[in-house]
C-alpha cells in the first residue's frame, strides 16, 4: 500500500513515515501545499495522510484536487485541536476519517487499516478471488485453503492486482506502486518481472490458476 504523508512539521511527518514503513507501507512525503498538489497530480496513492494547515496553501485544496482526479484514494485528515470546521469541510469533500493532533501512532495505524478495509475490501476482513483468499490483517494468502507465505512485496503486488482486475498495469505503474517515485524506474523493471514470476509460481504451485496475464510490451493484467 502506498501512502503520501502531507505534513509540514518535520518531526511529525518523519515519525509517521518511519512508523508506517515498519508496518509495511510504502511512504512518500510532502511538506508544502505545492509539493503535495504536484504529487497527487502525477502519482497514484492508496492513501493520503493529510494535514490542513500547510505552507503555501490549504490541505483542503489538495483534497479537492485529489477527489477530482482520483476519487478512490483513501484520505485521513490530521487536524489541529479546535478546528472543527476543517474536519467537517474535509469529510464533506470526501475524506474518510480524521485524527486530532496529538495522537498515538498505533491509533493512526488502526485507523488507516480500518479505512483501507472499508474502501478497498468493502468492510470484509478477507479478500477472496476465486480460490485465492487474502487476509489483510496477517498478510497471508491462502490458495484452496492452504496458507502460502508471501514476501511483503509479493503481498503488495497481489493486492494491487486484485484491486485492479482486468486493467493493464504497466511495469512502471507496478514499480511506482511497490517502491514509490524516488527509485529509478528502469532499474526496477527486472525486479517487477521477478516478483510477478514468483507470485505466479506460488499461486500455481499450490493448485491455483494463472490469473496474471503478460501483455507484451506493456505489462500485466490480472483476471479470470
Ligand atoms: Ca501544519
Amino acid at each position: 500500500m502506498k501512502v503520501l504523508i502531507v505534513e509540514d512539521e518535520p518531526g511529525i511527518r518523519e515519525t509517521i513515515a518511519g512508523y508506517l514503513q515498519k508496518e509495511g507501507y510504502v511512504c512518500e512525503q510532502a511538506e508544502t501545499y505545492d509539493a503535495a498538489a504536484e504529487k497527487v497530480e502525477l502519482y497514484e496513492y492508496d492513501l493520503l495522510v493529510l494535514d490542513i494547515t500547510l505552507p503555501g496553501g490549504s490541505g483542503l485544496d489538495v483534497l479537492r484536487k485529489l477527489k477530482k482526479n482520483r476519487p478512490e484514494t483513501g484520505v485521513l485528515i490530521l487536524s489541529a485541536k479546535n478546528s472543527l470546521d476543517d474536519k467537517i469541510i474535509g469529510l464533506d469533500l470526501g475524506a474518510d476519517d480524521y485524527l486530532t493532533k496529538p495522537f498515538h501512532l498505533p491509533e493512526l495505524n488502526a485507523r488507516l487499516k480500518a479505512l483501507l478495509r472499508r474502501r478497498f475490501f468493502k468492510g470484509s476482513t478477507a479478500i477472496v478471488f476465486e480460490e485465492i483468499e487474502i487476509d489483510p490483517a496477517s498478510n497471508v494468502m491462502q490458495v484452496h485453503g492452504q496458507p502460502v507465505e508471501l514476501t511483503r512485496k509479493e503481498y503488495d503486488l497481489l493486492i494491487y492486482f486484485v484491486t485492479n482486475q482486468n486493467r493493464v498495469l504497466t511495469k512502471a505503474a507496478i514499480a511506482e506502486h511497490l517502491w514509490g517515485d524516488y527509485m529509478d524506474l528502469a532499474d526496477n523493471f527486472d525486479l517487477v518481472y521477478s516478483h510477478v514470476k514468483n507470485l505466479r509460481k506460488k499461486i500455481t504451485e499450490h493448485g491455483g490458476s494463472d490469473y496474471i496475464k503478460t501483455v507484451y510490451g506493456m505489462g500485466y493484467k490480472f483476471g479470470r
